[in-house]
């Protein structure tokens, strides 16, 4: 959204001041931008939070493949299928890494 000084048309600046988001132009007018902008920034950093955590052990350069389904035995509880998927860890010879999450209770565990 690109808004213009009502004062003198030149292009406003974004601020953030004290957790208030400003429009602030050259000639000293400014405006206070409702919550709106905040609270969509608050909730890619929820979403974004949720997906680290979902993998929890696996980096950005990590390279990962596909989730795949598994039939797997889960170790904490007795359901037996598990979302599986490969981390290739980046700098290493070693072959890739298998995890497994359990459908039912989330345990996440590498084999
Ligand atoms: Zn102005
Ligand atoms: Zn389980």
């Amino acid at each position: 959204m690109v808004e213009f000084c009502p004062e003198c048309s030149n292009l406003l600046r974004k601020r953030r001041i004290d957790d208030k988001l400003f429009l602030i132009c050259k000639c000293g007018y400014q405006q206070e931008i409702q919550n709106d902008n905040i609270d969509i920034e608050k909730s890619i950093k929820k979403k974004k939070q949720a997906l680290e955590k979902n993998l929890l052990i696996v980096s950005d350069e990590d390279k990962i493949s596909v989730l795949l389904k598994a039939k797997k035995d889960c170790p904490k509880c007795d359901n037996i299928e598990a979302e599986t998927w490969q981390v290739q860890i980046r700098s290493s010879d070693e072959p890739s890494t298998h995890f497994f999450r359990c459908i039912k209770c989330k345990y996440t565990w590498r084999e």
